[in-house]
């Protein structure tokens, strides 16, 4: 293996670099509920490289400064739309100027024909099958490639041996296609957990479903039979009251469903100021069926001094998703032999603290320390997702999650969220 090829291996070392950290972007973005992360991790990627890439070049001959710059250009501005490509595109230029010589106008040729194509290309891009995709970078590479090399060969009149210029064609062409597919993988990978995310809820759903038809039965039942005591012959007073008792029982019912619903239905989230005890109250309303029939009993105590306010900041579905997983882990800790569950809400000068303790089973240190991390569950048909998005959810008010937990004894959650 000659020097040309060494040395861009190396060049493609920076590339499969940036590549990793783009892996490592993409999960944070999920596990850290890193929104401001989210619109710029798909630039730092072709960024990295492209500058890696442009800064250590390998000279083919004085005026023929080679390297895979193309990959990342290209593959950026295909994935992260024409705004990306022309930052790339002025970062290309720049960095090709600073170098100088004559190769500077092959090469601002080259880029500039690729930038225009990405502008048509990028969008359609996203919808192709992998193997259009493929193909459709491999054009552009070697267009540009071809192009660049053309203009230089005109240009100056360095001649190359042909066994460089096939080592350059084949090595930018193998690496584009790796790092396609690996792209790929990246974004299959993080949307599949993003589904699981939306999963996990649904999960939830279906599980409370099942205890809340259990638990509106009830109601229905004992009406049924109030009403049916009023077609027999009965004083006027005992007949208004059975008439009270089965209106009650109805809106109980009523209640029971709609609280669910909330629950359930999807929204647009949005920040909003948060009433804490409100929200509380109403996670409570939709989990008592599911404890009711764990034979788990909720208790809850508010601390509340003179003119406090139990007031935040943050998206009210998502924190009562985060509520209902973190009581619903604490009710499932005790479904083998039942006990309380205890929720105690506390107002200190600029934080709010919720305690959600339970008499369930208690987990180990290492548990402890799994706690949060994808699919760590100890559950037969667990996700293990609930609690990476509670903490993930917490993180995004800007609050934190603290665990004292004991096996055998019980776990307490304290969730420490700040005043607005
Ligand atoms: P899942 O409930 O699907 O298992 P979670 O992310 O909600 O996933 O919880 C992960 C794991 O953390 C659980 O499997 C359990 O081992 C542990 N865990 C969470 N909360 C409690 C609790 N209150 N008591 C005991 N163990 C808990
Ligand atoms: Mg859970």
């Amino acid at each position: 293996m000659d020097f040309v090829t060494k040395d861009l291996l190396i060049s493609f070392l920076f590339i499969l670099l940036a590549l990793c950290l783009l892996q490592i972007l993409y999960m944070a973005t999920y596990v850290y509920q890193a929104k401001e992360l989210q619109n710029w991790k798909i630039a730092l990627f072709p960024i990295v490289s492209l500058v890696l890439c442009m800064v250590f070049p390998v000279y083919a001959t004085d005026n023929n400064i080679w390297d895979l710059r193309y990959i990342p250009f290209i593959l950026g501005g295909l994935y992260g739309g024409y705004k990306l490509g022309l930052i790339q595109l002025s970062i290309l230029l720049f960095t090709r100027f600073l170098v100088g010589g004559v190769g500077f106008y092959a090469a601002a040729t080259a880029s500039i024909i690729i930038g225009i194509s990405i502008y048509f290309l990028s969008k359609p891009y996203l919808n192709m099958k992998l193997k259009n995709k493929l193909l459709l970078s491999c054009t552009l590479l070697v267009m540009g490639i071809t192009v660049s090399q053309t203009m230089a060969s005109l240009l100056n009149s360095d001649i190359l041996p042909m066994r460089y210029l096939v080592e350059y064609y084949s090595i930018n062409i193998f690496g584009i296609i790796i790092v396609t597919i690996l792209w790929e993988g990246i974004r299959t990978y993080s949307s599949l957990l993003q589904n699981l995310i939306k999963a996990e809820k649904i999960k939830t759903v279906s599980h409370l479903a099942a205890s809340i038809s259990h638990e509106v039965r009830n109601p229905l039942t004992t009406s049924r039979g109030f009403i049916q005591l009023l077609s027999e012959d009965i004083s006027p007073e005992k007949r208004g009251e059975f008439v009270n008792i089965a209106l009650n029982e109805i809106d109980r019912a009523t209640n029971i469903i709609n609280d669910y619903l909330t629950f359930a239905k999807p929204t647009i989230e949005k920040k909003e100021e948060i009433n804490i005890q409100e929200e509380i109250e109403q996670a409570v309303n939709v989990i008592s069926p599911l404890a009711n029939m764990h034979g788990v009993g909720i208790t809850q105590n508010i601390q509340k001094p003179e003119h406090h306010q139990f007031i935040t900041m943050g998206e009210r579905k998502k924190f009562q998703q985060c509520l209902i997983n973190m009581v619903k882990n604490g009710i499932e800790s005790m479904q083998s032999h039942g006990g309380n569950l205890h929720i105690d809400l506390s107002s200190f000068q600029n934080t709010i603290q919720i305690d959600i303790q339970d008499q369930g089973l208690g987990m180990s240190q290492e548990q402890i320390n799994r706690l949060g991390q994808p699919y760590f569950t100890t559950k037969e048909k667990g996700t293990g997702l609930g609690m990476m998005v509670s903490y993930s959810i917490i993180k995004g008010m800007n609050g934190k999650i603290e665990v004292k937990s004991e096996l055998g004894k019980g776990t307490c959650f304290r969730i420490i969220l700040s005043k607005e």
